[in-house]
């Protein structure tokens, strides 16, 4: 592993969540582990599943060649002991919030992908940090595993989002792929050209079939003029810089429905609730500045106090409508810290026989969540739910 000092260019990393919803499905019923099982879409409940198709399986499953998108006869001719769910959306998106959440706090600019996926800009970061690309990867996937059930992750770290994208597929599951700026070519020229993320059957067809262009090396060296002619400006320019680790598009901050946070540590360990409560004001600004940055507006706001032994405890209350001004924050504070214990005494549970004495604050953090990103429309001044399509 090569120093960061010699790091060129940005530091992107993609993080992919391995068999997300098989892996789901283990954390809900940990008995699955180490068992052929599969996710299937389907119109039928899970107790009851004749028909549909795999979506995602678990590794135990892939060993008898099952995979996604096949069909469920043909899936259970293969493997006649597989386990089957019904995709549970709302749970897969639960942990999907948590992981994406601890990814969050990593990057300098955050942009999930999909459920599964996300695209981290860790330039800044990491250079401030005494870790190298490669520790700072391990500390993720780390925390994952460990905050979110066991979930493993493949990481690919390169200056470009194309390349890194390509680099988290490259060693699965649980892996890790470092390009370095001046290995991004010789990475790149061997594979298959279907391993950029954006090229199509159809277009990896006419690279192939028509143009005998099979690998990306083969694409780099083609004369961008002839991917022009063939499938426009837009297309052919982009697959020639991809294919050149010459693509410099950047990552840009999105998220659905997750959260912000600010926090900060106290100078002295405290019960005061005017010292906790004003900690908190000072977190406000910051964190309002990253709202509307983000063109977001929340329903959500959160108080989290953390003791003097690091235990953490959390209040929350939500709005009935979005909001998007900085009062909606402030105004909640005082009644959220009210449901906190700030008092210098004992708690005790007679029943239970427990003296439980509540320790001091030594820490604050401040979140909203229920995030929407927002498109104001001049027209009428309303706001409306960016989809994935209105990036696309
Ligand atoms: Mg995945």
């Amino acid at each position: 592993m090569a120093n960061k000092k010699q790091w060129r260019g940005k530091t992107i990393l993609h993080v992919d969540i391995n068999s997300f919803y098989s892996s789901c499905e283990e954390i809900k019923n940990p008995s699955l582990k180490g068992k052929p099982h599969a996710v299937i879409m389907t119109p039928q409940d899970s107790n009851n599943i004749t028909k549909g198709a795999v979506t995602t399986c678990s590794y135990e499953a892939k060993k008898f060649g099952i995979k996604s998108a096949m069909p469920l006869y043909k899936a259970l001719e293969l493997c006649p002991n597989l386990i089957l769910h019904a995709v549970d959306k709302k749970f897969y998106e639960k942990i999907s919030n948590e992981v994406m959440e601890i990814l969050e706090d990593y990057a300098d600019i955050f942009e999930q992908a999909s459920i599964d996926e996300a695209y981290l800009d860790c330039t800044n970061k990491i250079s401030t940090t005494d870790l190298m690309v490669g520790e700072y990867a391990q500390e993720i996937k780390k925390s994952i595993k460990e905050k979110c059930g066991g979930l493993l992750t493949s990481i690919g770290i390169a200056p470009t989002k194309s390349v890194a994208k390509i680099a988290s597929d490259y060693q699965k599951p649980d892996g890790l792929t470092i390009i370095h700026f001046n290995e991004l070519k010789n990475f790149l020229n061997p594979l298959d050209v279907e391993a950029i993320s954006g090229i199509g059957i159809k277009t990896q067809n006419i690279l192939k079939e028509q143009m005998n262009i099979k690998t990306i090396g083969q694409l780099s060296n083609t004369d961008v003029q002839i991917l022009i002619e063939r499938f426009g400006k837009k297309v052919g320019t982009w697959m020639w810089q991809v294919a050149n680790g010459l693509d410099n598009e950047p990552v840009l901050p999105r998220r659905n429905h997750i959260s912000l946070s600010n926090e900060s540590t106290l100078e002295f360990i405290t019960y005061d609730k005017e010292i906790i409560k004003q900690s908190l004001y000072e977190l406000i600004d910051e964190l309002y500045e990253r709202i509307k940055n983000n063109k977001y507006q929340f329903r959500t706001v959160g108080i989290k106090l953390m003791r003097t032994d690091f235990s953490v405890e959390t209040r929350e209350k939500s709005y009935i409508k979005y909001q998007y001004e900085r009062k909606s924050i402030e105004s909640l504070i005082e009644e959220l810290l009210d449901k906190f214990n700030l008092e210098d005494n004992n708690l005790v549970i007679p029943s239970r026989n427990i003296t439980k004495k509540f320790l001091p604050i030594r820490k604050v953090g401040l979140k909203v969540s229920n995030l929407i990103a927002i498109e104001k429309s001049n027209k009428d001044n309303e706001y409306k739910q960016m989809t994935l399509l209105d990036y696309c």
